[in-house]
């Protein structure tokens, strides 16, 4: 058996990143990921400015009182500072020459006779922005291989950037395998159940930003899953199906592929989880998540996510350090041998927050996961007590 992080390695080794690129202006490119690096051709902010509404001045001038020479609102190019005077100035209006201070207006009193005075002692460089101060000429703003996210837009705006070069999305072409699986709004025929899988797994792959191709429930029969391996291999990056991955008489997926393809499947010491296929049809990837809702939505946040997202290009970890909480729980009978992901949940127990587990851990009960804030990991052999400290991982995106 394979551990999960050796699962994960193997599978992020093999992600093969979307050749094509695309130019998108800044307002469609929220998402996407980036693949060509942004560096600043201008310094931001541009010039040294006022972070305030006020005075701007030489410090060596002191308190005053002194004459106003010039007004310099912002979006105008001022006159250089004649001496002895001040400058009433806006935010964000540029320094004049000769001046390095600003003095808020609330810390200055106009004069009868026009000239100011302030009320505080002036210190060189007070409330000026100094140009470059964010991003110097030549610097790297944003890295290959990130998300854009709504901030990274408005940091390319900064530097005058119009368009970004970003992966174009990754093509994910999915199926499900199983004579028992009806569509919601059909009725459930004796020995039916409902395709649930579809309907987590369709819209977290639209989450990460893929081209789903839904190709919906395939039959239990060896030679129909070929055909639409063949079909879904001709327009995808990937190939992901669910069920059909065990070695039971009607898992006809591992055959499948194996005829179209190569395979490669794998014991991994996860719980809940099964094999988890992997391997190539023609161009593409392939991964098998196994049927079981659970097994499969445990197996996809832990192992296939980071895989899809690799392949679409994205290279900095999305992962932010998890947040830890005392267990309200206990966890007496570990599974020995794998790894297990428990379904947790955060509540405020007398002002504390402390993770709850969702009482049926069992590998069929989706309402685990509807009902859990996140996953709590736990080593094989691993007991848990009532305030152990565990590390909570979102299944957020
Ligand atoms: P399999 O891996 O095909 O043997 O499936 C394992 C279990 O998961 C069986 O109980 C299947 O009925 C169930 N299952 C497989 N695919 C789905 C699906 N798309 N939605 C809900 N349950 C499924
Ligand atoms: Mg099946």
């Amino acid at each position: 058996m394979l551990t999960v992080d050796q699962a994960r390695d193997w599978l992020l080794q093999r992600a093969q990143v979307v050749r094509t690129t695309e130019s998108l202006p800044l307002l469609q490119a929220l998402g996407r990921i980036l693949a060509e690096p942004v560096l600043a051709t201008v310094d931001v902010p541009p010039q040294d400015n006022s972070a305030m509404d006020g005075y701007a001045l030489s410090s060596a001038d002191g308190i005053g009182p002194l004459p106003v020479s010039q007004r310099i609102p912002a979006g105008c190019q001022p006159q250089p500072l004649q001496a002895g005077t001040v400058a009433r100035i806006f935010t964000g209006a540029p320094i004049p020459a000769g001046a390095d201070a600003v003095v808020m207006q609330e810390q200055a009193e106009v004069q009868d006779d026009g000239q100011v005075t302030f009320t505080q002692p002036v210190k060189p460089g007070q409330n000026i922005r100094r140009a470059g101060e964010d991003i110097c000429q030549g610097a790297t703003v944003l890295a290959a291989g990130k998300m854009l996210t709504t901030a990274d837009l408005g940091l390319a705006a900064s530097i005058g950037v119009p368009v970004l070069t970003v992966y174009r999305p990754l093509r994910v072409a999915v199926f499900f395998t199983g004579d028992e699986l009806t569509e919601p709004g059909q009725p459930l025929v004796p020995g039916h159940i409902y395709n649930s899988n579809r309907y987590w797994l369709v819209p977290e792959l639209m989450r990460l930003g893929c081209e789903v191709t839904d190709l919906g429930i395939v039959p239990d029969s060896l030679s129909r899953t070929r055909e639409i391996l063949q079909d879904a291999a001709a327009l995808a990056d990937v190939i992901m199906t669910c069920g059909g991955v065990s070695v039971g008489e009607e898992d006809h997926v591992k055959a499948a592929v194996e005829a179209e393809g190569s395979l490669d499947l794998w014991k991994i010491a996860i719980k809940p989880g099964k094999p988890l296929a992997s391997g190539k049809v023609g161009q593409a990837g392939f991964i098998g998540l196994p049927g079981n809702p659970v097994s499969g939505f445990v197996t996809y946040q832990v192992l296939v996510k980071p895989y899809l997202q690799r392949c679409a290009g994205l290279l900095t970890e999305t992962d932010t350090a998890p947040a830890r909480y005392p267990a309200g729980f206990a966890w007496e009978r570990p599974d020995a041998r794998r790894e297990e992901f428990l379904r947790v949940k955060l509540v405020q127990q007398d002002g504390q927050w402390q993770l709850q587990r969702y009482p049926n851990q069992g590998s069929g009960v989706l309402t685990s996961c509807a009902w859990a804030d996140g996953l709590v990991r736990l080593a094989p052999g691993q007991q848990v007590v009532p305030g152990d400290m565990l590390a909570l991982l979102s299944i957020a995106v």
